[in-house]
């Protein structure tokens, strides 16, 4: 391995892709940067991360800035109480600590939405601190070129990888290494294809040289998904949609949606609707047609989503809210103000498509 770091680094000055928080890098760009990019690809990410700083280019502007604000330019990356911890950190920092990040690994942590992998991501990449950044791709290359054969999630072959880590950082150049190693995951020695013939590890991967490297890392069985059966409704009057904001807490926090709910054993999705409504906002409905099924899969969840377009049987009223806590009738072009969860952009965007969806009445 004595080469190997060495090798690393001359292959990252050359390969390394042009990203843009690379391209300034602070605690600032490395936090939201490296939050945005847990559990969802690089490429997606791009998009978000440049909106985020046109809209927000400093910890004093999130801290200015409203929860919805935030969460309408986090709208579709998923993991929705992220902005929420973005935005109490924010607060934080700005009102007690001059908007400037601690370079100490127990008080980044005490910060909300900063766990372990953060702070190391901070305290590395920002402040050049000799601490190994471990994510996904880092645990793929490490349990390949040491051919670690426990399960990758165990505490045992977690602590192989970060034992293995500090051996090789180097105490000056700890953001180029840790930068380095995960690009080498996410170019070269990836999930199902490594290209170990052009790897800078390859002399020393013990993994290619006893023929384990696909085989390695070792994962848990998955869990199977759960399968969700959901209706919604684009409710309609007078040319305008009703929309509802889901509460603080739970799953996608605060974040507006067509309302609607679970299919109970044996019922079809147009009775679910008609019942979702009455219970959750005392509205009578009836059902026009089906726009569409949407198949969207969550963490756990794979969610079939039966949308209708459906109309009040009396004149508009005050709802009662039940599993909301606020709710506005609005013109389909105001939809694109609210931030909505993946699955009833799916919607909106069909509405795009087709405006006289809305326009068309019975
Ligand atoms: Fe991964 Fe192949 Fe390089 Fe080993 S030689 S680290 S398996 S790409």
């Amino acid at each position: 391995m004595e080469h190997f770091v060495y090798d690393l680094l001359d292959w990252f000055a050359v390969a390394k892709r042009d990203l843009p928080w690379r391209r300034h890098v602070s605690p600032y760009t490395v936090w939201i940067s490296e939050i945005m990019l847990q559990q969802t690809q690089t490429e997606r990410v791009i998009s978000y991360y440049r909106n985020w700083f046109d809209n927000f280019p400093d910890i004093f502007s999130v801290h200015k800035a409203t929860e919805d604000a935030l969460l309408k330019c986090w709208e579709g990356l998923g993991y929705y109480s992220r902005p929420k911890n973005i935005k109490k950190t924010a607060d934080i920092l700005a009102s007690q600590n001059n908007g400037l990040f601690p370079e100490d690994y127990q008080q980044l942590m005490q910060l909300p939405g900063i766990g372990p992998y953060t702070a190391s991501a901070i305290l590395s990449l920002a402040f050049e601190k000799p601490f190994p950044v471990i994510d996904a791709n880092v645990e793929r290359v490490v349990s390949r070129l040491c051919n670690i054969s426990e399960v990758i999630k165990t505490s045992q072959a977690q602590k192989k990888i970060r034992t293995v880590l500090l051996t090789l950082l180097p105490k000056d150049k700890s953001r180029a290494f840790n930068q380095a190693m995960m690009e080498l995951g996410a170019l070269v020695c990836k999930p199902q294809r490594p290209d170990c013939s052009k790897c800078p590890g390859q002399s020393c991967c013990q993994g290619y040289h006893q023929g384990e490297v696909h085989n390695r890392p070792v994962k848990r069985k998955k869990k199977q998904s759960i399968p969700l059966e959901v209706s919604a409704g684009v409710l309609f009057a007078q040319q305008e949609v009703f929309i509802q904001k889901r509460p603080p807490h739970g799953l996608m926090p605060n974040l507006w949606e067509f309302p609607g709910g679970k299919l109970k054993k044996g019922e079809t999705p147009e009775a679910a609707l008609v019942r979702e409504f009455w219970e959750e906002l005392h509205f009578e409905i009836s059902i026009l047609d089906k726009m569409t099924v949407i198949r969207h899969s969550y963490t756990s969840f794979r969610v079939t989503l039966h949308i209708f377009r459906c109309q009040l049987l009396y004149e508009p009223q005050q709802p009662c809210l039940k599993a909301a806590v606020e709710s506005r009738w609005v013109l389909p072009e105001q939809l694109q103000d609210f931030a909505f969860p993946a699955a009833d952009l799916k919607v909106i965007e069909l509405l795009k498509k087709d405006p006289f969806t809305i326009l068309r009445r019975p």
